[in-house]
């Protein structure tokens, strides 16, 4: 078996600084590495400058890009954890819409979701909303999403080399079972795609019941045409099957993946702005993030939010410390730090211009505002 090669996606909006890879054939800011660095150790890593996805998950990224249409569009991203197709979706609707675009990123188990959460500040987009909630759960936004994509939970054949879990626990009974959970997510998801609106069905399994079966089910059953895949990649190994592309571990770089389109035909269309419809979900489904929260207000101070320092709407609003990788790392690691040359109060901590997060300097020393959870663990 040969070994599983690690890629990552340049964050376009944070200076496409990051690890320097062979490309990705479909995905222009797609990197493939020679070999694993210790990405923690890496702090444009945690300035979200890059995220590390494997380069065959890069393709459904690529079928949003060609058949998403023009924006504003409403986008949902259904089962999303931890955040890979959601920030390459973030990053393209960026730049085909500017700020008129709404991404719902959702993922139904909340521990996965906190995950997402935190890539997605990390990656700092706020016109992206992080939800957690059933599928069935968004039945009732009838036809208000331009496109939806569901990244289906599978059997995972297309995991086998990467995962020895995915190899123990594959049986014929676990096919039959992801295959229906399939339908019924596809199912109770429908009514809120918007009459001519796209889905876009993916998974990392090879079983064609998993795969075309189900996209043809979801066409006939709830009402759609399949959009044909088109031999754009054949040189580079990707396989069409009857409904879509297939891309095999051993074949391409990265591991398995399917992935296939729809266009929805019938149904309702929610008309309305990308803010509305925001509003609408907002007032429902609570989300763990969505916008930018600029900080909370104490005995008359604003203390910044630790995301605010990551978002892609950070405005300057601090004197920033440029500082070394020792530093940074050390910044990361929550050690104790001393900036006496600098402003008291609030400071934005930078590496190589990029923002890490805020310190309060006392000059004596600093209180960090990095959260926590977030710190580095291991020695540096
Ligand atoms: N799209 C993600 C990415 O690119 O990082 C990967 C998603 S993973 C293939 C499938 C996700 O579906 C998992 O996060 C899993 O928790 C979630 N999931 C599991 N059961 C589900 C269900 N019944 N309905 C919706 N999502 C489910």
């Amino acid at each position: 078996m040969s070994e599983a090669s690690v890629s990552v996606r340049l964050n376009p909006f944070k200076g496409l600084s990051g690890p320097e890879g062979a490309p990705v054939p479909w995905n222009r800011y797609g990197r493939i590495l020679d070999a694993r660095p210790v990405f923690t150790l890496d702090p444009l890593f945690h300035a979200g400058c890059y995220y590390v996805q494997d380069s065959s998950a890069m393709f459904v990224g690529h079928l949003f890009r060609k058949y998403a249409g023009k924006g504003p569009l409403k986008v949902l991203d259904l089962c999303a954890a931890p955040g890979g197709k959601t920030t390459d979706l973030a990053a393209s609707l960026r730049e085909m819409c500017g700020d008129d675009f709404l991404l719902v990123s959702n993922e139904v188990m909340k521990d996965r979701a906190r995950i997402l959460s935190d890539n997605v500040a990390l990656w700092g987009d706020p016109a992206v909303m992080v939800t957690s909630a059933d599928p069935a759960a968004f039945a009732s936004f009838e036809g208000m999403f331009d496109v939806i994509v569901c990244d289906a939970p599978c059997s995972g054949e297309g995991m086998f080399r990467k995962d020895e879990r995915a190899r123990r626990e594959w049986s014929p009974a676990v096919v039959d079972l992801c295959c229906a959970r399939q339908k019924r997510i596809l199912a109770d998801v429908w009514p809120a795609l918007a009459d001519d609106g796209l889905m876009i069905y993916s998974t990392c399994t090879y079983e064609k019941s998993e795969n075309d079966d189900n996209l043809r089910w979801a066409a006939g059953e709830l009402s759609g045409e399949i959009l044909p895949p088109e031999d754009e990649f054949g040189s580079y190994g990707v396989e069409l099957t009857e409904c879509g592309s297939l891309l095999r571990d051993g074949v391409v770089p990265g591991e398995g993946q399917w992935a296939g389109a729809l266009r929805k035909t019938g149904g309702r269309r929610m008309r309305g702005s990308v803010v509305a419809a925001a509003q609408i979900i907002r007032d429902r489904l609570h989300p763990l993030r969505y916008g930018v929260n600029r900080g909370v207000g104490k005995a008359g101070k604003l203390i910044p939010d630790p995301d605010f320092a990551l978002s892609l709407q950070y405005d300057n609003s601090y004197p920033a410390i440029d500082v070394d990788l020792h530093t940074a790392l050390a910044y990361l690691h929550h050690d104790a730090l001393r900036f006496p040359d600098a402003p008291r109060g609030f400071n934005l901590i930078t590496y190589l211009g990029h923002p890490l997060g805020f310190v309060n300097n006392l000059g004596t020393r600093c209180n960090t505002l990095h959260p926590l959870s977030r710190r580095i663990l291991m020695d540096i």
